[in-house]
């Protein structure tokens, strides 16, 4: 599928710092390797029906500063982001608004587009819809099955039947246990299944918590050919672990997305590619806070989700946004206010007026500056994102600078690139 435009990211001199990550199957900050000069990261994309939310745009520009400190250390990065472009939460806002849910897939991702390309996030590297790789995931689901892992249950309403995964099986069969990647136990996972997406009552499964790998075709609802499974359409779970097993090599060093895809949709993700594998789906799983408003959880049943194509009309500066999304740490839960969007943009504008106003030795220099020598500021944002990606701590290093705190900036042509590679704020505009 059609990703977005490239933003510009300038080369840097190449510096090598050890990065550490916070990773959520060992609740602990790790160091986090890279073979061959290669970075491999699959983030979960949106499902589309509510784009963009602040709590969307936070996780992509986080993971984005994730992608942009790799680049900076030389690293090749493979980043594949998926849309759950077919999943019963769209099925029923097309029903509610009576759009076609083709129609509401397609406009709603189309602007997710426009608002990570104002946002100056890297596009992903392949962007997959569920919908293009539904041979892929049939084949899957048809393969664990024939291990045992994967069993039908009987419908009443469809002609053929859905498929399950089995929890105990893929256990008995694979190092993955129930838990050991989203890090809940088993009473926190009895209650988050059904209030995200899961059906703890579907009476025929062998246990509450195993999730849909397929459902059999519903009169009214899209269906697909399933070859041996008969017609019907792909889980969430399997669909991401399909993806990312096809498109990424096993085990891959990043899955990202927000904290509440620790459990199911992580859990699974991983346990099928397991089961079915034998290897590890990731080396670290990353989950990003949950944004809220005005104190308030940020959720659609509450209707007060902020837009950030609403924020766009309003004329607010997608820049400053950004400035606001790197603010705040990608692990915390952090709530919006416009007034924190103010504040983000005049320190935004405190950091272009610091770089314009630099002696004029350091404008003229631009063209004679050294390729390889970093500016002390590269040094000190790489040091700060290299521990588990700080972006509180490298925008306090940007006030530093401004300040004339750091050491000697030789070239402003330098700064302004720095800043633009590994944080994606334009200082010169
Ligand atoms: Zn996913």
């Amino acid at each position: 599928m059609r990703s977005w435009s490239a933003p510009d990211v300038p080369s840097l001199p190449q510096l090598a710092e050890s990065l550490r990550l916070y990773d959520t199957p060992n609740a602990a900050t790790l160091p986090t390797t890279s073979d061959d000069g290669l970075a491999s990261l699959y983030v979960c994309g949106i499902t589309p029906y509510d784009a963009t939310h602040l709590g969307h745009a936070n996780t992509y520009v986080q993971f984005d500063l994730l992608v942009r400190y790799w680049r900076a250390a030389g690293l090749q990065v493979n980043y594949v982001q998926n849309v759950t472009d077919i999943d019963d939460p769209l099925l029923e806002r097309a029903e509610a608004t009576g759009v076609d849910w083709r129609e509401l897939a397609e406009e709603q991702t189309e602007l997710f587009r426009q608002d990570m390309d104002a946002l100056d996030v890297i596009p992903p590297t392949s962007y997959i819809g569920a919908v293009e790789m539904i041979p892929e995931v049939v084949e899957d689901v048809e393969r664990l099955a024939d291990l045992g892992i994967a069993y039908q249950v009987e419908t009443d309403d469809a002609a053929g039947a859905d498929y399950y995964f089995d929890i105990a099986a893929a256990e008995s069969r694979s190092d993955w246990r129930l838990g050991s990647v989203g890090g809940y136990d088993r009473p926190t996972m009895e209650e988050l299944f059904p209030e995200r997406g899961g059906d703890p009552q579907r009476s025929g499964k062998r246990d509450p918590l195993d999730p849909l790998l397929w459902r059999a075709r519903r009169a009214g609802e899209p269906y697909w050919d399933g070859a041996g499974l008969g017609e019907g359409r792909p889980g969430w779970h399997i669909e991401c672990s399909v993806i990312a097993r096809r498109r990424l090599p096993a085990p891959f060093t990043v899955q990202g997305g927000g904290s509440d895809l620790r459990f199911p949709h992580h859990e699974f993700s991983a346990a099928h590619a397991t089961a079915a594998d034998q290897v590890p789906l990731a080396q670290r799983y990353m989950h990003t806070g949950m944004v809220g408003l005005q104190g308030e959880k940020m959720s659609k049943s509450q209707g007060n989700l902020v837009l950030i194509s609403r924020l766009r009309e309003r004329g607010e500066d997608p820049q400053a946004m950004r400035t606001l999304l790197l603010s705040n740490h990608w692990r915390s839960d952090w709530s919006y206010t416009d007034a924190d969007l103010s504040r983000a943009a005049e320190r935004l504008t405190a950091w272009k007026q610091a770089l314009a106003a630099a002696p004029q030795a350091q404008h003229d220099d631009a063209a004679a500056v050294d390729a390889d020598a970093p500016e002390e500021l590269q040094r000190a944002l790489m040091a700060a994102l290299a521990d588990n990606l700080d972006a509180p701590a490298a925008l306090d290093q940007l006030d530093q600078w401004a300040a004339g705190n750091l050491a000697a900036t030789t070239s402003t042509k330098r700064v302004a690139e720095v800043v633009q590679a590994l944080l994606g704020l334009d200082l010169t505009s």
